[in-house]
């Protein structure tokens, strides 16, 4: 066995992954955006990469709200048809090219409406993108002799937490036509809005329109504003994930899997933190985090754990060593490592998989399932026969894999 195929870092770039967390807005080529906003008249605080890297996609970040100032400018040349379907093909071929076979992407699609483009053009759009790129990888010879498993991907809606004008032509229009209304009714409104259109567009367009999130800053936007909009959902089998102690205490997850019958959990990072429990009524905080994570891990609520954007929205970590990833690991929790947003937090998805490998020891038979694992929670976009094939080969490909480089 040659060293090179012993080589982890090579084994970790070829086998098939998932990512069930990750947005749009925050996955643009740095290069495209630039060439964009050029052509749009958009401006930024810089024209180049080098720039862009400096003052906008940093390596650190204050906290969650600046990490989140530059979907400003993402969202902002995300506002025609053209755009959007370039940016979703580019994304997919990104995935694909580091051997990503499956992903759920995200996005707002409210933060795309304007006076051009419905929210039905919007979805259709990204669509558009995602599926001529699957296509074009599916049609490679590797993939239509069966050798290696196809590539495979759906779409997630995110309701906006909160909104405020100037975030986008729909969003000003609703703030507009309900100036006297309280913004917890206005933000519940929009998010009705967006599920309807979701069945809608899934039913009637046929899109692989699989779930909803709720984005977006989370202290003081708690999930139960949204409750109205999940419960439709849910009576319309759209699956629910819910970004959810990302900054927030434990109480926001329990909120998420109660009030909004989350699946899967994105972040969870404050699971455990029961310091961080600010509802009164909590009289054992300690006992009230053991009976949730117990609660999570035996439900199979799978925590979407995003490593460096945590690292970087929560400075206060400092180093991986002290991520709560450790402990989600020792609690058994089901849990699937994503990346949230390659551009905004640099990275992609073998390089997550390989800093957890990296930081907490795992065993072979580890990396193995919670690789797999991705596969298995994901919100396939087919009957659950159909999943289990896809799941079958992807198994089996991972497993031809794990034999060519010694590993079993
Ligand atoms: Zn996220």
């Amino acid at each position: 066995m040659s060293t090179s195929k012993n080589n982890i870092h090579e084994f970790l770039a070829r086998i098939p992954k998932t990512d069930l967390h990750v947005h749009l807005d925050g996955s643009l080529r740095v290069s495209t955006l630039i060439e964009l906003a050029k052509s749009g008249n958009i401006e930024l605080p810089s024209y180049t990469e080098a720039g862009l890297n400096e003052l906008v996609f940093k390596d650190q970040y204050k906290d969650l709200m600046d990490y989140l100032q530059g979907f400003g400018y993402t969202v902002s040349v995300m506002q025609n048809p053209e755009n959007l379907e370039r940016i979703a093909y580019e994304f997919a071929w990104d995935n694909f090219n580091e051997g990503v076979r499956y992903f759920e992407v995200r996005f707002a699609p409210q933060l795309h409406i304007n006076k051009n483009q419905s929210i039905e053009d919007v979805v259709t759009a990204v669509n558009k993108g995602l599926a001529k790129a699957k296509k074009e990888f599916n049609e490679q010879p590797a993939v239509l002799s069966e050798k290696e498993p196809p590539a495979n991907y759906a779409i997630i809606a995110c309701a906006m937490r909160a909104f405020f004008p100037g975030m986008s032509q729909f969003y000003d229009t609703i703030l507009e036509v309900h100036r006297f209304s309280k913004s917890k009714k206005i933000f519940s409104l929009a998010s009705v809005e967006l599920v309807e259109a979701m069945i809608k567009a899934r039913d009637e367009l046929e899109l692989p329109i699989v779930g909803v999130d709720i984005a977006g800053a989370e202290e003081g936007y708690p999930p139960e504003d949204h409750k109205e909009a999940f419960d439709i959902a849910h009576s319309n089998f759209l699956k629910k994930t819910v970004h959810a102690g990302e900054a927030y205490g434990p109480e926001s997850i329990f909120q998420a899997i109660t009030l909004l019958h989350a699946d899967r959990i994105g972040h969870g990072y404050y699971l455990f933190s029961y310091d961080k429990i600010k509802d009164n009524s909590i009289i054992d905080k300690e006992k009230y985090v053991e009976n949730l994570a117990q609660f999570i891990a035996d439900r199979r609520i799978t925590i979407e754990v995003c490593l460096t954007s945590n690292l970087q929205t929560n400075p206060e970590i400092g180093d991986i060593c002290n991520h709560e990833f450790r402990k989600m690991k020792a609690a058994r929790l089901s849990t699937t490592i994503c990346t949230d947003n390659r551009t905004v937090s640099k990275t992609n998805v073998t390089r997550e998989i390989e800093l957890a490998v990296d930081t907490f020891d795992f065993t072979e038979i580890e990396l193995r399932n919670s690789i797999i694992y991705g596969f298995k929670r994901s919100f396939f976009p087919g009957t659950y026969k159909e999943k289990r094939v896809y799941v079958r080969k992807i198994i089996n490909y991972y497993e031809k894999l794990q034999k060519e480089y010694g590993r079993i």
